[in-house]
């Protein structure tokens, strides 16, 4: 199992996944979140252990803006078993990366790592207003490319895809070393969705769960209830 970390190292979200704002903004419903650096710095690292499945540009002939670019230039990584702190299952996702700012540093078949620095969102793309990432996660591993929120022509790379597999990042994202979430109020994003993303467990914090999760104590925790502890000093 692993615990994904965030693709921006100086997080800031400008939309979330499912925004009401934004599906009355656009007239469609978001599918991922949208981010940029509150420090300046475009680097995209990979988000934990992951295979490259496509690198490339969306847009049709060449195009990297306006009618026809599709969502620019776009990077499609499966990482498997990762953390999902709200269900607590594990599974594999394709996260699908959109408006990266030129081609990405990796390519097909490429393993990475937390560490692999992916290449730099960008402005590519038709609907795109400012240099910004989509980050997109979709529990459908079988067909990676097929993508929800998508409309079906004006595509190179990606595919409109027409079942929703698609999960909030928000519930596997962990703020990884060296990472921090900065997350002002607006009306794009609820911003304790956020402001609750938790650090990356230690060795330590994974000991604890396992035995707190261990029959032996949970028996003993059970067995314990409506029984008072006095203390003394
Ligand atoms: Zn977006």
């Amino acid at each position: 199992m692993q615990y994904l970390k965030l693709p921006i190292d100086s997080f800031k979200p400008t939309a979330g996944y499912k925004n009401a704002k934004y599906k009355s903004s656009w007239g469609y419903s978001h599918y991922g979140v949208d981010c940029v650096s509150a420090s300046g710095s475009r680097n995209l690292y990979g988000l934990g252990d992951g295979i490259v499945v496509a690198a490339g540009l969306d847009g049709l002939n060449g195009k990297t803006t306006g009618k026809g670019s599709g969502c620019g230039f776009c990077l499609v990584v499966v990482y498997e078993d990762c953390y999902d702190r709200i269900s607590k299952e594990s599974y594999n996702v394709v996260a699908t990366y959109m408006h990266m700012k030129a081609m990405p540093l990796v390519k097909k078949g490429d393993k990475v790592t937390g560490k692999t620095l992916l290449g730099y969102y960008g402005n590519t793309g038709a609907n795109t207003t400012g240099p910004h990432l989509h980050i997109q996660f979709d529990k459908d591993t079988k067909y990676p490319l097929y993508c929800c929120g998508l409309a079906a022509a004006g595509h190179n790379l990606l595919k409109k895809g027409t079942v929703d597999s698609t999960v909030d990042p928000v519930r596997l994202f962990h703020i990884g070393k060296g990472q921090k979430v900065t997350a002002p109020s607006s009306a794009w994003y609820d911003r304790w969705d956020f402001l609750g993303i938790p650090e990356i467990p230690t060795t330590a914090d994974k000991i604890i769960e396992a035995i707190k999760e261990s029959p032996v104590v949970k028996k003993v925790v059970e067995k314990s209830k409506g029984v008072t502890v006095v203390t003394y000093d």
